[in-house]
């Protein structure tokens, strides 16, 4: 059982670390590194300077943590205190990857976003199809694609 205080503490501790080299990335990175997949790093030149980017591809992979990015999963859940500091630079999280994805789509990059949720927590997936996942979209020619964690099983295996 997580106590909820650690977690909130936790996610706190992660956000200031503000998504650079943080676990899931490293996760990400180490696994396609692994399946021989060479990659920029955040680059600057691109909007939204995108975690991991493949330019043979034209393919770049946004790893967003659930609580920094504010993803609609259990995974964010906002802090009891200053809650309304965390919501609006949550808020302007958002709008600040909605714009990036939108201008990396316009310039013809290939968008693949994977959220935290499907690395870590009760509803990740398995590590390996995660990767399958990442390797099929960047060979691929999908414009764009999301991978997060099962919580629809989750939420229908609750309700069995
Ligand atoms: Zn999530």
């Amino acid at each position: 059982m997580v106590d909820v205080l650690t977690e909130e503490q936790r996610q706190l501790n992660m956000s200031r670390i503000r998504g650079r080299d943080t676990k899931p990335e490293m996760l990400i990175r180490r696994g396609l590194h692994a399946r021989g997949f060479r990659y920029r790093l955040q680059d600057r030149s691109l909007p939204g300077r995108p975690d991991l980017v493949f330019p043979r591809y034209k393919a770049v992979i946004l790893v967003h943590g659930c609580f920094w990015h504010g993803h609609d999963c259990p995974m964010f859940r906002l802090p009891a205190t200053r809650s309304e500091f965390w919501s609006e630079k949550i808020a302007a999280n958002q709008s600040r990857d909605a714009r990036a994805h939108e201008a990396l789509l316009a310039s013809g990059w290939r968008v693949l976003t994977v959220w935290e949720c499907c690395l870590k927590g009760r509803a990740r997936l398995p590590f390996d199809a995660v990767l399958r996942l990442c390797d099929s979209f960047i060979c691929g020619n999908q414009t764009e694609l999301i991978i997060s964690g099962a919580w629809s099983d989750f939420r229908s295996a609750q309700a069995r």
